[in-house]
């Protein structure tokens, strides 16, 4: 069925949330409470564009569940974003916080765009719009929005310069992943992908295959893909293809991670004429690598049917949110591929915006160490928890996630009980 039609994010957040409540024997009542969002807001706002016209632009803040803590997650600006997309990557929030229990419910939002399309000014605009549409849900204490799909520390501090233009005073903790200068955190813009590395990293001492020359796949070399390429790579790994939206570079031998990032940020384009890093390739064929450690950092839904069958690496690093779809999870579990879930591999973002809150709250600064020992120490804990139920359940490394973040939240809905 996933063949042939654009694939629904939500369809497949809502499959898994079944298969690990299943497992778990919940409620059919409590199942239902937590697969459904608690607040959705869509809005149509319009920006004053350079050439003088005026644009309606449609965004959305999804919170989808608080019962844990203030809602978190990140702002995208994509073309492809929707209202079911926001709601299972706010879904997939609750379950990430709950799996390193961080005290904090599931959020997500973003605006309908094409960012690469618009002037510095137009994304000043858009932003700053936006964030006035959804003032009314977000708050240090409510919701707190991060850094997602290209958006970046800047946009952070055009959201936290308008809400507190809107409150009469600086709110530092209404975001996270905000500059350094604006009460952002040591360590949080390299977090997501240095917890990708750490977690396949555990993955890999498991399975007893050494980091040091295991062959890398990594798709897209964004926040999360450039910085775990980089990380895998210091380690001794060999990071032998990369890529972004439009296609990758290969080299059996081993790519020069920080030449590729560099020709990306000075050209736009990894694929560059003349640079002869390595062999062109697609996104499609990259996913196909003969590879040890394969990381999808880009969109959702790329390892589907279609391609599950062809996957030759032995883990599987899910830096990007949804990459594997649930038919697809069957057949990579199946052929025996080793699955580090999203909601744990790439949760090194949101433990790191923890700190960062926490900091703002305090109006205190940790150190870099401090945040190192932190992140790697929740991760590593995190990861040893989904092992052990994957092992003794008998299910694979997703489900196992699923089961502890979902059982996090059950709990403490049922603990909270249903007022009134
Ligand atoms: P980013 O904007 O920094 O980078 C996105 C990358 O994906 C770019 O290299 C882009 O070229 C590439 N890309 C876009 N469309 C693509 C396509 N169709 N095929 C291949 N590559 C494509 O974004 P990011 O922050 O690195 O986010 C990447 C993924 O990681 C997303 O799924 C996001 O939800 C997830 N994530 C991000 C964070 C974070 O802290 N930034 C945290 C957790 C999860």
């Amino acid at each position: 069925m996933e063949q042939g039609k654009k694939i629904n994010s939500l369809d497949v957040a809502t499959k898994q949330v079944d298969i690990a409540a299943e497992r778990l024997k919940l409620d059919p009542g409590l199942r239902e409470k937590i697969k459904q969002t608690k607040l959705e807001l869509t809005v149509h706002f319009p920006v004053k564009m350079d050439d003088g016209s005026i644009k309606i632009f449609t965004g959305y803040r999804i919170q989808h569940n608080t019962t844990r803590g203030p809602a978190k997650g990140g702002i995208r600006y994509h073309p492809d974003v929707d209202l079911d997309e926001m709601k299972a990557l706010a879904m997939w929030m609750t379950w990430k916080a709950a799996v390193v229990n961080i005290p904090y419910g599931g959020a997500k939002g973003g605006v309908q765009c094409n960012p690469k399309q618009m002037s510095p000014k137009e994304l000043e605009n858009m932003t700053r719009r936006f964030t006035w549409e959804i003032a009314l849900m977000i708050g240090p204490d409510r919701d707190i929005p991060a850094p997602d799909v290209y958006t970046n520390p800047q946009v952070m501090a055009w959201i936290m310069d308008t809400y507190s233009i809107l409150k009469g005073y600086s709110v530092p903790g209404v975001v996270t992943g905000k500059p350094l200068e604006l009460g952002g955190s040591l360590g949080r813009y390299e977090a997501t992908g240095k917890g990708v590395f750490i977690t396949a990293q555990e993955a890999a001492a498991h399975l007893k295959i050494p980091i040091e020359g295991a062959r890398v796949v990594v798709q897209g070399c964004g926040n999360v893909g450039g910085i775990a390429a980089q990380y895998f790579e210091k380690a001794g790994a060999k990071v032998i293809a990369i890529s972004d939206s439009k296609g990758g570079i290969y080299n059996k031998k081993g790519l020069n991670v920080a030449s590729a990032l560099e020709c990306k940020t000075k050209y736009y384009c990894l694929i560059t004429p003349g640079a002869r890093m390595g062999d062109e390739i697609t996104n499609e064929e990259l996913l196909e690598l003969d590879c040890d450690i394969l990381v999808p950092a880009a969109l959702e839904n790329q390892i589907t049917p279609k391609n599950a069958g062809k996957i030759k690496a032995k883990i599987i690093a899910e830096g990007a949110n949804g990459p594997t779809t649930t038919e697809a999870d069957e057949i990579l579990h199946d052929r025996g591929i080793f699955i580090v879930p999203d909601i744990l591999a790439n949760a090194g973002g949101v433990t790191v915006s923890y700190f960062e809150w926490v900091q703002n709250l305090q109006e205190l600064l940790w150190n870099e160490e401090e945040i190192s020992e932190r992140l790697i120490r929740i991760l590593k804990k995190s990861f040893a928890e989904v092992l052990s139920i994957s092992l003794r359940e008998k299910v694979d490394m997703r489900t196992a996630a699923l089961m502890l973040g979902i059982g996090r939240v059950a709990e403490a809905t049922r603990l909270r009980g249903i007022y009134p």
